[in-house]
């Protein structure tokens, strides 16, 4: 503080600075609680004025004390002087001079000057009312006015140095509040700082919020697009329901017309479920029938076999081949049977003229006749349906179980392999025995199945050549070389004969046939020589496995289908020189009589019952030993070349079929298990 302002001074200057406080609200620590309220809020409702008079309550008395102090001693200096030059205007000089003189000694209230001034004082002091002014000589009733005065003054002194003392307690507690303030401020500039970082955080954040916004903004639009996608989808969903929902009700009517049609159908059903096993069971006892028909069919089949005789012979003489010179007529002649011409041929008349003995007589001998009788007589113009139809009912019965074993026998040249497996060309109306006789196995087994036959064939194929036996059904490296194949038992103990290293083919159809028969010429072309037919040479066996099963009944039957071509039964001529080749020929031809005879004997022995059968003079034999003898069907098909110049080689192969004819071999047991 100032020491050389006065305290009242100071209180005003004090006064003045808070009036604005007073009159906006003020967070001031010693009235911040009430400050802090609205005036219509504060403590007793008082007026703001009031208030200010009250918080300031030393400053109201010394207000109030104006009205007793005169006005020149609560002046403030500056203001004083020209309240004590209007006072003196007033009191006179004496009087300004003993204020001025006070004022100058910095004396709140100088003792003389005041007495000086106590006339002119006085009135002042009482109110305005003026005592009454003593008289010039009461100098003592002067003094005792002035003592008065002193006193007074002496007690407002007092009074003053307590307001002074008041003001400066105010005083400290302002600087205290000041301090206090400045504490409150710091703290509030720290609160500022820290609400101003907030704030640029929350920019920031606001900032980033707007990013975010207008990111989503664009999402929402994207999700926009894409739900009005949807809506159009779900509006074509709808549309589509809506149409499936009308498909649907047509399918609900339509399935009750069904449901109706079906509880309809089903009592027909029930109905015919009950026909169905009385037919099933009608269809049992026809089956059973069915059955004992067909095993009396294979009886009387069997029967009617045995009475044409379990070894035939049918002779089938071919035509005489373009190119080749006609014979002479009568060489070869078919007469009739006993019922006619319309009996099917059975004999044939050869006549020759013997040369050797005409030389001996001198004169030509007539020509010597030869009739032989077979089992049928095939003359040139039989076609190959015809000779098979003869054949069909005995390859039949391999179906039912006998062993079948079909030979072709002739020279060479007379027709053997066209017998058996055809013309040349593929000409389906030269098909041979081979392909025929399967073709109609294949579709009686097919009718068989119906009666609940089950029917499985393999085929082989070889060739026996010099007795040395070659598969002709080789492929690969093999094809037409053939490794040597041995004929062997298939177990031990067993009667079965199987080939070594020979292919046997499973077949079910024609076509599988067909392509065996193929490969086997193939086989046979690469074999061939420039020099030797060895074809001719050689006999071919095509041999059938048959097996069948009836499982419902337990019932199987096995049996072999042999289909041998024979090699040309020509004798070599014995005027001929004995060339390398030649030799080789003879060796040849030695090795073929001896197997064609050996199987004359086979058959005779067997026809006599004779204890031992030569099956193993001969490779061929060896192999079709199960296919002769006694359950088994034998059929040799004599071919007989129509020219002149054969007529040695047909006279012959019709004398071996002859005494073949002649055989019986006893009675065929069917190869049932
Ligand atoms: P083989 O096998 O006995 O030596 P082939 O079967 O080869 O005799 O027949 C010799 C020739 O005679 C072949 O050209 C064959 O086509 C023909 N041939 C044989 N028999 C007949 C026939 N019945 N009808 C027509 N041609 C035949
Ligand atoms: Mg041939």
């Amino acid at each position: 503080m100032d020491p050389q302002r006065s305290p009242l001074l100071e209180v005003k200057g004090n006064i003045e600075l808070k009036r604005p406080r007073i009159k906006a609200p003020s967070r001031l620590p010693l009235s911040g609680s009430r400050l802090k309220r609205r005036p219509d809020q504060m403590e007793d409702g008082l007026e703001p004025e009031k208030k200010r008079t009250r918080g300031l309550g030393a400053t109201t008395k010394i207000t109030t004390s104006h009205t007793r102090v005169p006005s020149l001693t609560t002046v403030p200096q500056t203001q004083g002087q020209t309240t004590a030059q209007k006072v003196s205007k007033k009191t006179g000089p004496r009087c300004s001079t003993a204020i001025a003189t006070g004022l100058k000694n910095q004396k709140p209230v100088p003792a003389v000057p005041v007495q000086k001034l106590g006339t002119s004082a006085v009135p002042l002091m009482a109110g305005g009312k003026k005592p009454s002014k003593r008289p010039a000589w009461d100098l003592k009733g002067q003094l005792c006015d002035l003592n008065a005065e002193l006193k007074r003054c002496r007690e407002r002194t007092q009074t003053l140095d307590q307001e002074n003392q008041q003001l400066q307690d105010q005083l400290r507690d302002a600087q205290q509040q000041a301090k206090a303030l400045g504490t409150e401020r710091r703290t509030l500039e720290g609160h500022l700082a820290k609400v101003q970082a907030q704030a640029e955080q929350g920019q920031q954040e606001l900032k980033n919020l707007r990013a975010c916004v207008l990111e989503l903004e664009e999402r929402l639009s994207t999700q926009e697009g894409l739900v009005q996608e949807l809506q159009k989808k779900q509006v074509e969903l709808q549309e589509e329901r809506r149409g499936l929902m009308s498909q649907l009700e047509e399918k609900e009517r339509r399935l009750q017309t069904s449901e109706a049609a079906l509880s309809s159908s089903r009592a027909e059903v029930a109905s015919l479920w009950q026909e169905t096993a009385a037919q099933a069971a009608l269809l049992a006892e026809r089956e059973e029938r069915l059955h004992g028909l067909e095993m009396e069919r294979r009886r009387l089949h069997n029967q009617l076999q045995e009475l044409k005789g379990n070894i035939r012979v049918f002779c089938r003489v071919r035509p005489v081949l373009p190119g080749e010179p006609t014979p002479p007529p009568g060489l070869l002649l078919f007469p009739s049977g006993p019922g006619g011409p319309s009996d099917p041929p059975t004999r044939l008349s050869l006549s020759r003229s013997d040369e050797r003995r005409a030389t001996l007589s001198g004169a030509p001998a007539p020509p010597m006749r030869h009739d032989f009788s077979f089992d049928r007589v095939f003359p040139p113009g039989s076609g190959q349906d015809e000779v098979f139809e003869e054949i069909a009912m005995l390859v039949q019965s391999a179906l039912d179980g006998y062993p079948v074993c079909i030979f072709a026998y002739g020279q060479t040249g007379s027709g053997k392999t066209f017998t058996m497996e055809g013309g040349p060309g593929g000409d389906p109306q030269l098909e041979g025995l081979i392909p025929r006789a399967l073709r109609h196995l294949f579709s009686v087994a097919q009718e068989l199945s119906g009666q609940g036959w089950t029917y499985s064939f393999v085929a082989s194929y070889v060739e026996i050549y010099n007795e040395t036996v070659r598969d002709l059904l080789a492929t690969g490296t093999r094809k037409g070389q053939g490794g040597e194949c041995e004929i062997r038992r298939a177990g031990p103990g067993s009667e079965e004969l199987t080939v070594t290293n020979a292919r046997y083919v499973p077949v079910s159809c024609e076509k599988e046939v067909e392509a065996l028969l193929h490969l086997a010429h193939q086989n046979r072309a690469v074999a061939r020589t420039a020099q030797n037919e060895r074809s001719s040479r050689s006999h071919s066996v095509f041999q059938l496995q048959i097996s069948g099963q009836h499982s419902s009944r337990g019932l199987q039957c096995g049996a072999s289908l042999s289909l041998v071509d024979l090699a040309g039964s020509e004798r070599l001529d014995p005027g001929l020189a004995l060339g390398p080749g030649e030799r080789e020929r003879l060796r040849e031809t030695q090795a073929i009589n001896s197997s064609l005879s050996t199987l004359g004997l086979v058959i005779m022995a067997l026809s006599n019952k004779e204890s031992h059968v030569p099956y193993r003079n001969s490779k061929l034999t060896y192999l079709l030993q199960n296919s002769l003898g006694g359950s088994a069907k034998m059929l040799m098909f004599v071919n007989i070349s129509p020219l002149e110049e054969n007529i040695s080689e047909s006279l012959n192969s019709l004398r071996f079929a002859s005494k073949v004819n002649q055989c019986v071999i006893g009675t065929a047991q069917a190869n049932r298990k």
